[in-house]
């Protein structure tokens, strides 16, 4: 382990293993497949781990699947897009196992193929059911949401085509974010309300992702009770498909401070970080939300903690803030700080705005042992320009 440079990830291999952990017994406990949502979490060095506890992997898109298929080799590969390429279709059912359409259209259109090619097809419903409080951005139940069909453009489309129906072994819900069981519970009352009589013709249902089912204290029994009680209804498979639940609090930022400015007009003193929030964690910016970072607390949270800093990334975007923090020591030139919760939506949205280099990926795999697993470079920014 030594001189790691920073800007760089740390992945907790065994943080990510309590996670699966708790995933399996779910699984265990109800008879549910669990997927990993790829889009939150491709770090691939972790998929045997992964593949030791889930049933596979679902993808938004060609290359994603491809991933799963390369790197989860056996397991079930499943994919959801808003719109499938004609040029890609092919390829997709050679390598997936599950599709799940957006539309009747998308139905209509990519199907039969799909069937013929051996595949389970799923639609994506929208059970116009909004429980999200915090983030209108991820609320897909939104009116003017363009994703998952409603059901008054499914009977439409039924009564257009009724050999639709025909071609469904499923249906796929997705609408939660970072939410608990009673939102899922409210969620699928919904969707039985509204679609029920759509079940007893399909073999499975997938719950989509957004729960947060590592987190300390999410009510994992209200989940069994829902998966159990669609299970024996309506004699179906169901699916879960979480993302951050599976790689929740299983990594780090690890970044140096580069400048400590002088006091502004509140009396803050601006921090110049080596990594940045526009680039290694545009999350913050685009949700937004202040990660947590280790002996330190968000301002406001800890009137002890008297040392206040805004801390910053070196890019040209005046909005590139991270967050004001309190310390209760005062920051020193060249000091490290780990931002944690920082293995989601992180490695996978990172960019090379400003010619900033991507973050090194280092994993943890014992309390002894860190292996670096990527290294980035100026090659890295130049071969995508
Ligand atoms: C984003 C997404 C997921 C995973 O969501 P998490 O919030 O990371 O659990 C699963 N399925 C679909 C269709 C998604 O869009």
């Amino acid at each position: 382990m030594t001189s790691m440079q920073t800007p760089y990830f740390l992945i907790d291999k065994a943080r990510i293993e309590n996670n699966l952990k708790v995933l399996h017994r779910v699984m265990d406990n109800t008879g549910c497949r669990i997927l990993l949502a790829q889009k939150c979490f491709s770090c691939y060095a972790l998929y045997p781990l992964i593949s030791e506890y889930l049933s596979g992997a679902t993808a938004s898109g060609l290359f994603e699947a491809r991933l799963c298929h390369e790197e989860m080799q056996g397991k079930e590969n499943h994919i959801f897009s808003p719109s499938y390429r004609d040029d890609q279709i092919d390829e997709i059912c050679r390598i997936c196992d599950h599709i799940v359409f957006n539309s009747p259209v998308q139905l209509e259109r990519f199907g039969r193929k799909a069937k013929d090619a051996g595949l389970q097809i799923g639609l994506r419903i929208n059970p116009e059911c909004s429980t999200q409080k915090g983030h209108a951005i991820y609320d897909t139940c939104a009116p003017g949401s363009r994703l998952g069909t409603r059901l008054c453009d499914l009977e439409d489309a039924l009564r257009r085509n009724p050999s639709l129906l025909s071609l469904l072994d499923g249906l796929h819900f997705h609408t939660l974010c970072e939410q608990d069981a009673d939102d899922l519970k409210t969620t699928l009352d919904a969707v039985v309300a509204k679609f029920g009589k759509y079940l007893p013709s399909m073999k499975w249902i997938n719950f989509g992702g957004g729960h947060h089912i590592t987190r300390e204290g999410y009510h994992i029994s209200l989940l069994e009770r829902c998966i159990i009680a669609i299970r024996d209804e309506y004699h179906l498979q169901v699916y879960l498909e979480p993302g951050e639940a599976v790689a929740l609090n299983a990594g780090e930022l690890h970044s140096t401070i580069l400048e400590i400015q002088p006091p502004d007009e509140q009396g803050i003193r601006n921090v110049i970080l080596d990594t940045s929030a526009a680039c290694h964690m545009p999350d913050v910016i685009e949700m937004p939300y202040t990660p947590p970072l280790q002996h330190s607390v968000p301002l406001g949270e800890d009137k002890s903690k008297e040392y206040i800093y805004r801390l910053g990334g070196p890019t040209c975007l005046a909005g590139d803030v991270i967050g004001v923090y309190q310390f209760d020591h005062p920051l020193q030139d060249g000091e490290e700080l780990v931002f944690e919760d920082m293995a989601i939506y992180s490695m996978v949205k990172t960019n090379t705005f400003n010619g900033m280099p991507l973050p090194n990926i280092y994993i943890k795999e014992s309390p002894s042992a860190t292996t670096l697993w990527k290294h980035f470079g100026y090659e890295d920014f130049k071969h995508r320009l």
